[in-house]
């Protein structure tokens, strides 16, 4: 079976890559710049990459860019799309790429027969900010979207560009009779295949050192986790619609407690940066089970991983 993953050179994608080969598919990757090492090199040393890797060049914002790389596939996972949360200009740094890019790709997907099912990462970014207070008792699901007015006001850039991201795949999978699942994802932890440092990897490594620890709260599931699910969603035919992922909602002074168990030695904040610690939520994990994911990697785990790479890469 051939499928493509998008921006294959990202800390997501990357682990897809490395357990679609793992499971015998071959994979057509593609990255923004074939002749930079950095995005293809530990692609290229994957096991089963010699035989059933193939890379290919694609941006978001250039039209037809990706019907190569779709061509003859039977799946297309999309996990393109820029993550960073500061930018002084959005429109052209956020939600262009995530909203024309997801288009870009399904434009290709829709030229091609052979493509049975789209997976698209979409995160918990576009399903948490509707306006609802987040408290305690608030179970969030899939039912929920995040608001683009409640975005815009908030000035959330990030979430805005995966809300109107996955709102306008939603709206052109219906028209062109594409059968798309998303999953979404809360903060992803875990180890780093990839040699640069994604914004999700820098959140947990920020708190090191830091003189406070910021007043978030936040899910946080294990990459291994969030790439199986992509499998699953693909392989499994009942799937459908959303699915949202976390192994468990934390205050960001819990993670903090937990490097200090973790790691005594690490200069750690006492302090949040707010006087007024925000409350935690739930997210529900009912759907994500009906794909087989009965079991996530425990926080600790993936937080100890996620610091063992990181030292492994030179980042600590
Ligand atoms: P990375 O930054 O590691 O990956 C993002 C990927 O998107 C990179 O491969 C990047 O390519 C590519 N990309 C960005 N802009 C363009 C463009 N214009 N053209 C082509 N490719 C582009 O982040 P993650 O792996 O964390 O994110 C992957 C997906 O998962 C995203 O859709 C993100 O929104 C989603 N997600 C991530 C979560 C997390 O906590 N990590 C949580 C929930 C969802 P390049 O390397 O060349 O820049």
């Amino acid at each position: 079976t051939v499928v493509c993953v998008t921006g294959a050179s990202g800390f997501i994608a990357s682990w897809l890559v490395k357990l679609l080969l793992e499971r015998g598919y071959s994979v057509n990757a593609t990255v923004r710049d074939l002749n930079d090492p950095k995005k293809t090199k530990h692609l290229l040393a994957l096991d089963g990459a010699k035989e059933k890797l193939h890379l290919f060049e694609a941006d978001l914002l250039k039209d037809g860019s990706f019907d190569g790389a779709v061509e003859g596939c039977d799946g297309v996972f999309h996990c393109a799309s820029p993550f960073f949360i500061h930018t002084d200009n959005p429109q052209e740094d956020l939600i262009d790429p995530a909203v024309k890019g997801t288009l870009n790709v399904l434009s290709s997907c829709s030229k091609v027969r052979s493509v049975k099912r789209v997976v698209l990462t979409s995160s918990v970014a576009a399903v948490l900010y509707n306006g609802t207070p987040l408290t305690p008792e608030v179970v969030v699901d899939e039912s929920w979207f995040s608001d683009q007015g409640f975005c815009t006001e908030t000035k959330m850039w990030y979430p805005l560009s995966k809300t109107l991201a996955e709102e306008a795949a939603w709206t052109y999978v219906k028209d062109k009779a594409i059968d798309m699942v998303t999953i979404n994802p809360a903060l992803v932890i875990g180890p780093l295949l990839q040699p640069t440092l994604n914004t999700s990897a820098r959140a947990i490594l920020r708190l090191i050192n830091a003189p406070t620890y910021s007043n978030i709260t936040a899910g946080c599931v294990h990459v291994k986790d969030v790439a199986n699910a992509h499998i699953l969603a693909f392989e499994t035919p009942s799937a459908s619609g959303r699915y949202c992922m976390a192994e468990s909602v934390v205050h960001f002074s819990e993670l903090v407690q937990m490097l200090h168990k973790l790691y005594p030695s690490f200069k750690l904040p006492d302090k949040c940066a707010d006087d007024d610690p925000i409350v935690k939520y739930q997210i529900s994990n009912e759907k994500a089970r009906s794909l087989g994911i009965d079991q996530y990697i425990a926080l600790e785990d993936g937080i100890k991983e996620t610091i063992e790479s990181l030292k492994d890469k030179k980042f600590l």
